[in-house]
């Protein structure tokens, strides 16, 4: 076996996927730690996680914290950019790329602010999908020659506020969902005496795998069906309309595994594209939404968490896809508008929180040798596990755990103490971690003892909400990167799965990424008294991060902006740390009040120092604790 340093980091790179899921941004350096690289070269600025959390303590702030990484952000929009640019040259294609990107995905105002800052060289607009989403495009993207574009379902103020929009001089274009809105923006724009820019969002009949398809197919929820846009044609037509329906859209679902489903898409919207020319609309944009996959898992495969296409091919599919669709119909080639939002925020920003405890089966009680009158099941026990070797594991599995089963039932009739029954257990568990030891050396392992790995796996308590931070997680078993952040020159020896800290049995984490599928359990390192071990959650930049919720009362975790530095001796700094939440934010926003729950405590303290209960020094004490710990952060401390 390796026991170089070198080496057995070169091994944990594998072990934990790195390179398949961090696509060029993370990497492990020469002294275990796991680091980003935020150009994607080795010899660029590389940024230690180590040194990121030592300063992030100096600062005073505590874990769990969110990480965010502007440069990776940065990065990826102008990756989107420059790959749809390059395909479209490759292909001579004839109209332009004007991405947007889609708010929900992360709504924080800074990761917004970013992305425009980074797209504005390739007018790089915005997508909102509510009122709320609209008011922030309106305010963030003030470059006219951007797109903002506006999704989902709409009331009267909506289309009010993107006239006001247009009014501006902004190109926005409302996208129609449902028929029901065409009568409304015809009325709305006519009592403004506004212009509006329209889409139509095509309804199609192509639908994919993946988890998210639901929002395609004939049954989707969104947008027209043919015979709906011939109809809304004819309405617009009526009203003296018609020039303004700008652009086409479909949204097929987000993370589409499968390129074959894209091209599909691709085919069909297309088609609908040159036939609505053909009836007279001046489309100018192609709009084909988001659904650019990321490689959560690492397997570039059609996997649900995964993706089997890279970004190039997938430009390069669309453009090449609607070019030969136009030519044949003789249409112009139209502008092409994305909504990629996954893909440019997955990888920016991650969750590093600090393991707390080792949750196992094995509590250590000392099993002294044979004492006059004990039971004969906890005999029975030491006999087996005495006689433990590599040819008879098996029939000593099948007798221990017997004999653990009968000392259950021993217990619950009365017929053994609980220390015996704590002895019982203890030469159990430590018999069956023996066993796994020769398990793992044998080339055929029975079925039966296959599963022991899983059995006897620790939890390790995080300083986490998985409602939180990896909401995804928990509500559709979508799989995340997560690993130390540390030691990984070190090999890792503790199977574990995780669990966090809310009271929820739900609040656990047993699906990790294995190089085939999926595994219930995660090596970890074995945690030291004397040291603070840190793992991460990764790739929580999409979606994860704003949907975080208030399950247990944890509310949002503290946040720290980091940027590359090349002069910088550690290569980046702390931008800006954003407070998590407090004990009384959260509380306030259940509607209690923290003032005067401060003030019954302090009635009710007060007039124990007046009893002669409490000491009035100590009284003073105690009302600052309470009040110190309704101002502090929500998670352990
Ligand atoms: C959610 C959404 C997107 C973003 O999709 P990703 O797969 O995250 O890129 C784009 N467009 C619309 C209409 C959406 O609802």
């Amino acid at each position: 076996m390796n026991t170089d340093p070198e080496g057995i980091a070169e091994e944990n790179r594998e072990r934990y996927h790195v390179r398949d899921w961090g696509n060029g941004y993370f990497s492990v350096n020469s002294k275990g730690h796991l680091c980003v690289l935020p150009e994607k070269r080795e010899d660029g600025p590389t940024i230690d996680f180590l040194e990121v959390i030592e300063e992030i303590k100096n600062l005073n702030i505590s874990f769990p914290t969110v990480i965010r990484f502007h440069d990776i952000l940065r990065s990826q929009v102008r990756l989107l950019n420059t790959t749809f640019r390059a395909a479209i040259e490759e292909c001579e294609y004839q109209g332009q790329f004007f991405g947007v990107y889609p708010v929900k995905v992360n709504q924080m105002r800074e990761v917004v602010e970013e992305i425009i800052d980074a797209g504005q060289p390739f007018d790089y607009g915005l997508e909102a999908g509510s009122k709320p989403e609209l008011l922030a495009a309106l305010a963030h993207n003030a470059n006219r020659n951007a797109l903002t574009v506006l999704n989902g379902y709409k009331d009267e103020d909506y289309i009010r506020l993107a006239l006001l929009g247009r009014r501006l001089g902004r190109k926005i274009i409302i996208v129609v969902e449902s028929f029901s809105e065409i009568a409304l923006i015809i009325r709305v724009a006519k009592e403004l005496g506004v212009e509006p820019m329209i889409g139509f969002r095509a309804k199609l009949a192509a639908h994919g795998s993946g988890r998210w398809a639901g929002a395609s197919g004939e049954k989707g929820k969104f947008g027209l069906s043919c015979g709906e846009l011939l109809r809304a044609v004819d309405l617009l037509k009526e009203h003296g309309m018609v020039h303004c329906i700008k652009l086409l859209h479909f949204h097929v679902g987000s993370q589409i595994p499968d390129i074959r489903f894209i091209k599909e898409a691709i085919t069909e919207a297309g088609r609908i594209f040159v036939d609505l020319v053909a009836l007279g609309l001046p489309l100018e944009y192609f709009d084909v939404g988001g659904g650019l996959g990321i490689d959560y898992d690492g397997s570039r495969s059609a996997g649900e968490s995964s993706r089997n296409y890279t970004l190039e091919e997938y430009a390069f599919d669309i453009i090449d896809g609607l070019q030969i669709i136009c030519d044949q119909a003789g249409v112009a080639h139209p502008h092409i508008v994305s909504e990629s939002g996954r893909f440019v925020t997955a990888h920016h920003s991650c969750v590093i929180t600090n393991v707390i405890d080792n949750i196992h089966q094995l509590s250590e009680v000392p099993c002294p040798g044979r004492e006059a009158g004990e039971h004969n099941l906890l005999s029975a026990m030491r006999a087996s596990a005495e006689d433990l070797n590599e040819r008879n594991f098996q029939e000593i599995f099948n007798d221990v755990q017997q004999c653990k089963d009968d000392a259950i039932s021993a217990f619950r009739f009365g017929v053994i103490s609980i220390s015996e029954r704590a002895r019982i257990e203890t030469l159990y568990w430590s018999t069956l971690a023996r066993i796994q030891k020769i398990v793992e050396e044998q080339p055929f392992v029975p079925e039966e003892l296959q599963r022991l790995g899983e059995l006897q796996a620790s939890q390790y308590l995080c300083n986490f909400s998985i409602f939180q931070s990896a909401a995804d997680s928990w509500a559709i078993g979508q799989l995340l990167p997560i690993m130390p952040v540390m030691r990984l020159d070190e090999r890792p020896d503790v199977r574990c799965s995780l669990v966090d800290i809310t009271c929820d049995s739900d609040g656990k984490i047993d699906r990790f990424i294995a190089k085939r599928g999926v595994e219930k359990t995660l090596l970890l390192h074995s945690l030291k008294a004397d040291e603070e071990y840190y793992i991460g959650l990764f790739l929580t930049g999409a979606y994860q991060d704003v949907m975080g919720d208030m399950h247990n009362l944890f509310g949002r975790l503290n946040e720290v902006h980091i940027y590359g530095d090349d002069d910088d001796p550690n290569d980046f700094y702390i931008e800006e740390m954003i407070k998590g939440s407090s004990a009384q934010q959260v509380l306030t926003t259940m509607q209690y009040n923290p003032e005067i729950m401060a003030r019954t405590i302090k009635k009710e303290i007060d007039q124990q120092v007046h009893q002669g209960w409490i000491q009035p020094r100590e009284g003073v004490r105690l009302v600052d604790f309470y009040e110190n710990c309704l101002a502090d952060y929500t998670y352990l401390k």
